[in-house]
C-alpha cells in the first residue's frame, strides 16, 4: 500500500470527533468502523464504491475510474442521488485497461490521455480521477498524472487514491471527504458570503430529499454554499469553507469532513436530520441558533419560529386523516445510520409502535438517541441475518417491514408489506412535506387490501369435503397388472386404454 494512501488512511481511523474511535484500542482502531469485508462477499461494497457514492453527486464534473472496465459496473449510478441541472456525473468514464496496458506498464500513459479526452471533449469544471485495486497494484502514481494533466490541461485533476482493498465503503466515504478537504474546499472565493451561508454535509439528495428541504431554507434567506454532496457543483464544493455553520446529516460517513472544516476554517457543526417533523423543526432552529452566534441578524430566530409553526400545522394538517389509518400499527425498522432514531421518533408521533430497530452504521450517540425515544435498548439490534429476521417478523407481529431493498423478500415471505426508507427508494421523505409522503407510503402499504388475499388460505386449500370414497392407494400395487385383483377392481377402461405389459410401468 502507498505510503500515502496509509498516511489518508491513518487520519482517518483517528477521528476525535468521534466518540467510539476515541474508545478503541490502536489495533480495534486500525480495523475501522465497520467489519471488514469478507472475500467474496459483494453486498456492502468497496472502498471505492464507498468514495464514489460520496462525490459521484457532484454533478457537473466528470469522473473517470482508471481501472479495467468492471470497477465501474460496481459503483455506476448505484444511489438515486438527483441533479437539477447537469448530468455528466452519470456518464461513465473509464480508462478501460486491458491485460496489456497492464503488462506493458501504459496505465499512466492511458490515464493521461484519457484526462485530454475527457477534458477536451466536456471542459468539465474538474475531473476526479479514481485509483482502483488494479492500478493501485501495479504502481500507477495518479497523483503526479493528475497534476501534470491539470497544469497542461488547465483544468483541476483530483486524485481519488481510494483502491477497494483499502477497507470497506465507509471507509471510503470517509477518504473521500479527506479527497475534498485536501484538494477541493477552499480553492474557489465566493463573490458574495453572507451571514447565512450553511453547509449540508452527507445529504446525498437521494430522490430530491434535499429539494424538499431547500425551499424552507430559502424562505429563511438561508443560503447553502456547499452541498456535500447532493446536487453539488464543483465551484460550490470549493467555496464550502466560507459558510457560517456545517450540518452534518450522516455522521457516519463524513464526520472527519465536518470536523475538518471546524479545524482548517473555523466553521461550528452540528448534528440534525430532516426526517421527521420534530427532527425537521429542531434543525432548522438550531442551525439558525448558531447562524445567529455566528453574525446573522437576530429577527432570524423569530422568522423560524414562524416558518416551524405554520409548516407543522399544514403537515399536522395533512396527517390528521392519515394518522387513523396508520396509529397503532406495528413497525420493523431495518435501516441504519441517523435515519435508525429519526425515522424511529417519526413514527412515534404517528402513534405507530417500533417493535425493532437497527443500528447499523448508527454512532454511540445515534444508539443514545434510539434509548432515550424508545425508553429501552431491548429492542435494537445491529445485523440481522434474513432467516432471524423472518421469525422476528412473524414473532413480533409486525405490520409493516421498512428497510432497504435487500430485506423485501424477507418481507413478501413473511406476507408482510414493505416500504423501501433506504438509497434506492424513489421518494423523497425529507422534511415536512416528505413525512406526510412516508405516512401516505406506510398507509398504501399496510392498508392494501392484497394483503388480507395474501394472508387467507388459497383456494386450493379450501376445499369441501370429499364428494365421492375411493379405494386408498396401495404401496407397490401396480394398476395395470393387478388390475382386476383385490381389493377394488375399478374399471379396466379407467385404466389402460389398450394393450400393455409389465415393461410399460417399470416402476410398478
Ligand atoms: S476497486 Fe477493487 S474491490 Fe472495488 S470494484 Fe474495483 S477491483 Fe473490486
Amino acid at each position: 500500500m502507498a505510503e500515502t494512501l496509509k498516511a489518508a488512511i491513518a487520519t482517518v481511523l483517528h477521528e476525535p470527533a468521534c466518540a467510539v474511535n476515541v474508545a478503541k484500542t490502536d489495533g480495534a482502531r486500525k480495523k475501522g468502523c465497520t467489519k471488514q469485508l469478507t472475500p467474496g462477499a459483494a453486498a456492502g461494497g468497496c472502498a471505492f464504491d464507498g468514495a464514489m457514492i460520496t462525490l459521484q453527486p457532484i454533478v457537473d464534473v466528470a469522473h473517470l475510474v482508471h481501472a479495467p472496465l468492471a470497477c465501474w459496473g460496481n459503483g455506476w449510478d448505484n444511489r438515486g442521488s438527483a441533479s437539477s441541472g447537469p448530468q455528466l456525473y452519470r456518464t461513465g468514464f473509464t480508462t478501460d485497461l486491458g491485460e496489456l496496458d497492464i503488462v506493458m506498464g501504459h496505465g499512466e500513459r492511458k490515464l493521461y490521455r484519457a484526462l485530454r479526452e475527457v477534458i477536451a471533449a466536456y471542459n468539465p469544471p474538474a475531473v476526479f480521477v479514481y485509483a482502483t485495486c488494479v492500478t493501485a497494484l501495479t504502481g500507477d502514481d495518479v497523483e503526479a498524472v493528475c497534476k501534470a494533466a491539470a497544469q497542461d490541461f488547465g483544468t483541476p485533476c483530483i486524485p481519488v487514491n481510494v483502491p477497494g482493498f483499502a477497507g470497506s465503503k465507509n471507509l471510503g466515504n470517509k477518504l473521500a471527504g479527506q479527497v475534498l478537504l485536501d484538494h477541493v474546499i477552499g480553492t474557489v472565493e465566493p463573490e458574495a458570503p453572507t451571514p447565512c451561508d450553511i453547509n449540508i454535509i452527507g445529504d446525498f439528495n437521494l430522490s430530491g430529499e434535499l429539494w424538499q428541504v431547500k425551499p424552507l431554507l430559502d424562505r429563511l434567506g438561508i443560503r447553502v454554499l456547499g452541498a456535500i454532496t447532493g446536487d453539488a457543483r464543483y465551484r460550490q464544493v470549493a467555496m464550502a469553507h466560507r459558510a457560517r455553520v456545517t450540518m452534518l446529516v450522516c455522521s457516519q460517513a463524513l464526520i472527519n469532513l465536518a470536523r475538518g472544516l471546524e479545524e482548517r476554517h473555523g466553521i461550528p457543526f452540528f448534528e440534525g436530520s430532516f426526517y421527521g417533523i420534530s427532527d425537521t423543526s429542531d434543525a432548522l432552529r438550531t442551525m439558525c441558533r448558531m447562524l445567529v452566534d455566528r453574525g446573522a441578524a437576530p429577527d432570524l430566530l423569530d422568522r423560524c419560529e414562524a416558518l416551524v409553526a405554520e409548516e407543522e400545522a399544514r403537515a399536522r394538517a395533512a396527517l390528521a386523516p392519515l394518522k387513523p389509518r396508520v396509529a397503532g400499527k406495528r413497525v420493523l425498522l431495518y435501516t441504519g445510520g441517523h435515519k435508525s432514531w429519526s425515522v424511529v421518533s417519526a413514527l412515534q408521533e404517528l402513534g405507530m409502535e417500533v417493535v425493532g430497530t437497527s443500528t447499523r452504521k448508527a454512532t454511540e450517540a445515534d444508539k443514545d438517541r434510539i434509548r432515550e425515544i424508545m425508553q429501552t435498548d431491548a429492542h435494537m439490534f445491529d445485523n440481522m441475518a434474513p432467516r432471524e429476521m423472518y421469525a422476528l417478523l412473524r414473532d413480533s407481529g409486525a405490520d409493516v417491514l421498512m428497510s432497504g431493498g435487500r430485506s423485501q423478500f424477507v418481507a413478501l415471505k413473511a406476507r408482510v408489506p414493505w416500504v423501501d426508507v433506504n438509497q434506492e427508494k424513489h421518494e423523497p421523505y425529507a422534511g415536512y412535506v416528505g413525512m406526510v409522503d412516508l405516512v401516505r407510503a406506510i398507509d398504501r402499504a399496510v392498508n392494501n387490501p392484497m394483503w388480507a388475499d395474501l394472508r387467507s388460505p388459497a383456494p386450493w386449500d379450501d376445499r369441501p369435503p370429499a364428494a365421492v370414497v375411493l379405494p386408498p392407494l396401495t404401496a407397490g400395487r401396480c394398476p395395470v397388472v393387478h388390475a382386476g385383483t383385490a381389493p377394488a377392481a375399478p374399471p379396466a377402461a379407467a385404466l389402460v386404454s389398450g394393450p400393455s405389459d409389465r415393461a410399460d410401468f417399470e416402476d410398478c
